[in-house]
């Protein structure tokens, strides 16, 4: 056995920032069944397991902050939320958009708090974080294997329009929204792009709907948006007597300060 070198390391790193890129791409020009090689990448990238470490965590490269362009959840909104995605209202059918860098957040964070990232809750305030999409995308649906069976509350996600999107033709027929989870993963990667190169950069592209674009609280809130709290929630946050912390509760840590001002940062 012999260990690879930093530069072999680091040459391994820029092939897979041309596999995110050429992926990219290619969902951009309509595949979105890449957003499964999406997943694999970036879960070679980042995952790191007790049997196998990242190319990230080999290059020491994981202490980093991770950039999060997700809407955060709001505690108090009961309506589904959908994080990492815009949507185009068309005429007959709406199309989901992944936010790039049309979204109003760039913040960075640890990268346990961007993993954990609440990206979506559904109607029955089940949370599903990046984590939650990457890994299902590679290990289960496809991306480096495939699955005889999905998480029930995931399934539903993807197939059982657990978010409660609904389009409505002129004629007035319902039919259930596009599934949010490939534009998320497409997101995902795009966020860990900007996380690696700083510099680059993606808009939406022109041809992509030409409906009225919503993203964020307002697509969930109709009429009154609430106010949007600067960081979002990890999945996985502490829970006091069975119910996770809010972001106005103390701090487990005993600092005395709120979480949202203390650990949560
Ligand atoms: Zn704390």
């Amino acid at each position: 056995m012999t260990d690879l070198t930093s530069q072999e390391l680091q040459e391994h790193l820029e092939e897979q920032i041309e596999f995110i890129k050429s992926s990219a791409t290619s969902y951009d020009n309509g595949f979105t069944g890449e957003s499964k090689r999406l997943a694999v990448t970036v879960r070679v990238l980042v995952h790191d397991t007790a049997k196998s470490t990242s190319l990230l965590s080999l290059l020491g490269k994981k202490n980093r902050g991770f950039l999060d362009t997700s809407f955060p959840f709001e505690e108090s909104n009961k309506m589904s939320h959908s994080g990492l995605v815009q949507l185009s209202l068309g005429n007959r059918k709406s199309i989901t958009l992944p936010l790039l860098d049309d979204g109003p957040f760039s913040r960075q964070a640890s990268f346990e708090i961007w993993w954990n990232g609440i990206v979506f809750v559904d109607k029955d305030r089940n949370e599903f974080s990046r984590k939650d999409i990457v890994l299902s995308l590679a290990n289960k649906e496809g991306g480096a294997h495939v699955d005889k069976t999905l998480d029930e509350k995931y399934a539903d996600l993807r197939k059982g329009n657990s978010l409660g999107w609904f389009d409505v033709t002129p004629d007035g027929v319902q039919t259930p929204s596009e599934d949010q989870v490939p534009a998320s993963m497409r997101q995902i990667a795009h966020e860990v792009l900007k996380t690696l190169e700083p510099g680059y950069a993606c808009h939406r592209g022109k041809n992509k709907g030409d409906g009225i674009l919503v993203m964020g609280a307002s697509m969930v809130e109709g009429v009154t948006p609430l106010p949007i709290p600067s960081q979002n929630l990890p999945k996985n946050r502490p829970t006091i007597s069975g119910q996770k912390i809010g972001r106005n509760d103390q701090c487990i840590c005993g600092s005395g300060k709120k979480y949202k001002q203390c650990c949560l940062r």
